[in-house]
């Protein structure tokens, strides 16, 4: 507990609650058994306004995926049925729901004419509401009238995904929730171990009636639970309360739920606030730059050859649950704007209340962290992937973190199997979040749009900085948060409704990376620097090989992606109540004391190598390492990574590779054919590099903006200037 988290040794198909520990209760598998058949589904009117309306949206959405296909083949998964169960307990907790159960569906738990022959499980999913806000929060009307829907749209979306995970291991699937079900999900509820039967209904032990159920029925043969003994206040036990379990303790839930709805779980007001982010930025510099120029956009054109290409549109969905949670990302693209209804606006003149209004909506949907910034014209893209120019449309942008889930990490090398999927999830999450949010806003008479991950027209790293919610760190373009580390994925709601808006912070982090290597030395294709930060583009970082990164996460053999940087940054901890205490202490000082910045971070960057943080913990492996090929899931064709930390290695700083892409070396935003990479190019340029004081003192004296920060124009462009 001093030098490790409570549940360090606590594998997570136990989930964050307690429900191992509670009295089981054999006898009421008959009992349930034997009630009364429903003769059709419990009837669920959409309710809650115009919240509850963009719910139900989503929620309508994600059921027309409630049926899997079962893939041609079955997969090598293993003999063992617990393990199977481990493995969809543990995708259901990663997916954030707080119980899940399994049971075996006796005859009258169909609805009646609405059995499925095969399906001879139950997987039920139990997901807590978000928190309603305080009676003076505009948010509060929204989320008092539409809980229900919300959590049951966050159920509906998890059970999809379970749901079709099981299809493509080649087993039959279909998702139950709200009135589009074939099951009695409540009676499932209790068979299943999860909820226990209450005046007219079911109750979770520890959230009451605060939650929502959905279910999987399925042909895949899984280990069952056992009903628990009616214990309605279970979480009030003091064994609960202090986490005894390695379970998320009563009092860090008694500590976020005393913060006011606006603020996140983590104390980011404690913050040290700044006019400016802390690396330097020269806003009349900075080239607005296309889509195309992204390195995963240039792979998928051809820009990295044939293999990068081939491999492109395969390497984040190439194991069963990143594959699921991609059909997902893609059904939600259209909704990402829509027709903006008139409305009185009148209620919302006041930018301070709708700031903290949205803040506490995206909490209550589930986001990890939220700022909120005016956007610089350099965060809007010149162009879309297809070439078109984009012009700025909206003023605000309302940045929303989703955590990538610590445990999960934990259990990983960051290259391995699950890799693909943490990416996926949070960015499937934020989709969901920030589309609910923009359909909101659109009922609500303002214009908004989410830019997810496939569709965005705005730049996401700039806007996390002026959102205040991280600097810049040594990992390149990636912005570390103070409270959850490098461990995030952003996704972004622009509007135009009237916001106040957030400062960067600074808690000191050039200084901790300045003297931290660690992501450097074991990112496994040296795509890191180990030298200072230089300016990129206007931008002052230090500036990753993006090329050599995106070529090694698009090909990776023996795993989907990598995210090692992230999970081998001594910043990658939980410094909450149920954290470490050297962590929180670290943490504490790191934010409050900064001073004493360069006697610790020589100190903390040793230890942490010293103590084993970063190396990968067995007991958090819950997933099955599988590959899809040609739609099947198969065993990995080259293996799994599982490399673990070596504090031995050292990068060779004489021997530097990283390369620069500056603008003026970007492809032409409209040219659909490959323009291949020029490394020898990029390399030469690094001679035009300038340092921080070089830029400072260039634009001090009035100097031009250099000629490598022009981005090569459209072809069309080019052509007619010819002409
Ligand atoms: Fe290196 Fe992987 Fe991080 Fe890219 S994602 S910089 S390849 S560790
Ligand atoms: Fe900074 Fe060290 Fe984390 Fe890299 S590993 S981002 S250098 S703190």
């Amino acid at each position: 507990m001093i030098l490790h988290e409570r549940s360090r040794n606590r594998p997570v198909h136990l989930g964050p609650f307690p429900l191992e520990s509670l009295p089981r209760k054999p006898a009421l598998d008959l009992e349930e058994s034997e009630r009364d058949q429903l003769a059709e589904p419990r009837p669920w009117p959409v309710q809650g306004g115009s919240l509850g309306l963009a719910a139900r949206k989503y929620f309508d959405l994600f059921m027309q995926y409630r049926q899997a296909r079962p893939a041609a083949a079955k997969a090598p998964v293993p003999d063992n049925w617990q393990r199977r169960s481990a493995d969809i307990k543990g995708g259901i907790y990663f997916l954030n729901g707080a119980h899940a159960g399994i049971c075996r569906i006796p005859g009258r738990a169909w609805i009646a004419g609405h059995d499925i022959p095969d399906h001879n499980y139950a997987i039920v999913i139990v997901v807590e509401h978000g928190r309603v806000p305080e009676p003076d929060n505009i948010a509060h009307d929204w989320l008092a009238a539409a809980n229900d829907e919300t959590g049951l749209t966050r159920a509906a979306g998890i059970a999809v995904n379970i749901a079709n995970y099981c299809g493509l291991l080649g087993y039959s699937a279909t998702a139950h929730a709200g009135a589009m079900t074939d099951v009695d999900i409540e009676r499932l509820a209790v068979l299943a171990g999860v909820c226990c039967r209450s005046e007219g209904g079911v109750v979770s032990p520890f959230l009451d009636d605060h939650i929502s159920l959905a279910a999987v029925s399925t042909s895949y043969d899984l280990a069952t639970d056992l009903p628990i003994a009616p214990t309605r206040h279970a979480g009030a036990g003091w064994r609960y309360w202090w986490g005894i379990n390695g379970a998320e303790s009563g009092r860090e839930r008694q500590r976020r739920a005393r913060r006011a709805t606006h603020l996140s779980a983590y104390p980011m007001e404690e913050v040290r606030r700044v006019e400016r982010p802390t690396t330097l930025i020269l806003d009349e510099e900075v080239p607005r730059v296309p889509q195309r120029a992204s390195f995963f956009e240039r792979a998928r054109v051809g820009d990295l050859g044939g293999r990068a290409a081939r491999e492109r549109n395969r390497f984040a969905v190439k194991n069963p649950s990143s594959m699921a949670y991609a059909r997902m990302i893609r059904g939600m693209q259209p909704l990402q704007d829509g027709f903006v209804q008139a409305a009185d606006r009148s209620l919302y003149a006041d930018p301070e209340a709708n700031a903290r209004a949205l803040k506490s909506l995206a909490y209550a949907l589930g986001a990890d962290l939220a700022g909120i910034c005016e956007i610089p014209r350099y965060a809007w893209y010149s162009h879309r992937a297809d070439g078109t120019p984009i012009e700025a449309y909206h003023r605000y942008a309302v940045v929303l973190l989703i955590d990538q889930g610590f445990e999960t990490m934990e259990g990983a090398s960051g290259d391995d199997w699950i890799s693909g999927s943490q990416s996926m999830r949070a960015y499937m999450r934020g989709s969901e979040i920030a589309g609910i949010m923009g359909e909101l806003l659109r009922a609500i008479g303002f214009p908004a749009r989410s830019q997810t991950s496939i569709d965005s027209d705005v730049l996401h790293i700039p806007l996390i900085l002026w959102a205040g919610l991280g600097e810049l760190s040594r990992i390149g373009e990636l912005v570390l948060n103070p409270y959850v580390g490098p461990r995030f994925k952003s996704v972004v709601l622009t509007t135009d409704m009237p916001l106040a808006v957030d400062k960067p912070v600074d808690f000191g982090l050039q200084q901790f990376c300045s003297s931290c290597l660690k992501c450097a030395r074991e990112c496994p294709c040296d795509a890191i620097p180990v030298g200072n930060p230089v300016m990129f583009n206007g931008y002052e970082m230090w500036k990753i090989d993006a090329e050599r990164c995106t070529r090694y996460r698009v090909t990776n053999a023996r795993g989907a992606g990598c995210g090692r940087c992230m999970k081998t940054c001594p910043l990658n901890k939980v410094p909450t109540a149920d954290g470490a205490l050297l962590h929180r202490v670290a943490n504490w000082l790191g934010i409050h004391a900064r001073w004493l910045k360069p006697l610790l971070v020589p100190i903390a960057v040793y230890l942490d190598d010293r103590l084993g943080y970063g190396r990968i913990n067995p007991v958090k492996k819950w997933w099955l390492d599988l590959e899809i090929v040609d739609g099947v899931s198969v065993t990995p064709q080259a293996g799994t990574n599982r490399r673990d930390i070596d504090y031995h290695q050292q990068r060779d700083t004489q021997r530097e590779k990283i390369v620069y892409y500056h603008a003026s070396l970007m492809p032409p935003p409209d040219q659909s054919e490959p323009c291949p990479v020029d490394r020898k190019q990029a390399k030469l340029m690094a001679g035009l590099i300038e340092s921080p004081a070089q830029a400072r003192a260039r634009t001090a004296a009035g100097g031009a903006t250099p000629a490598h920060y022009l981005p090569t124009p459209p072809l069309q462009q080019a052509r007619t200037v010819k002409e």
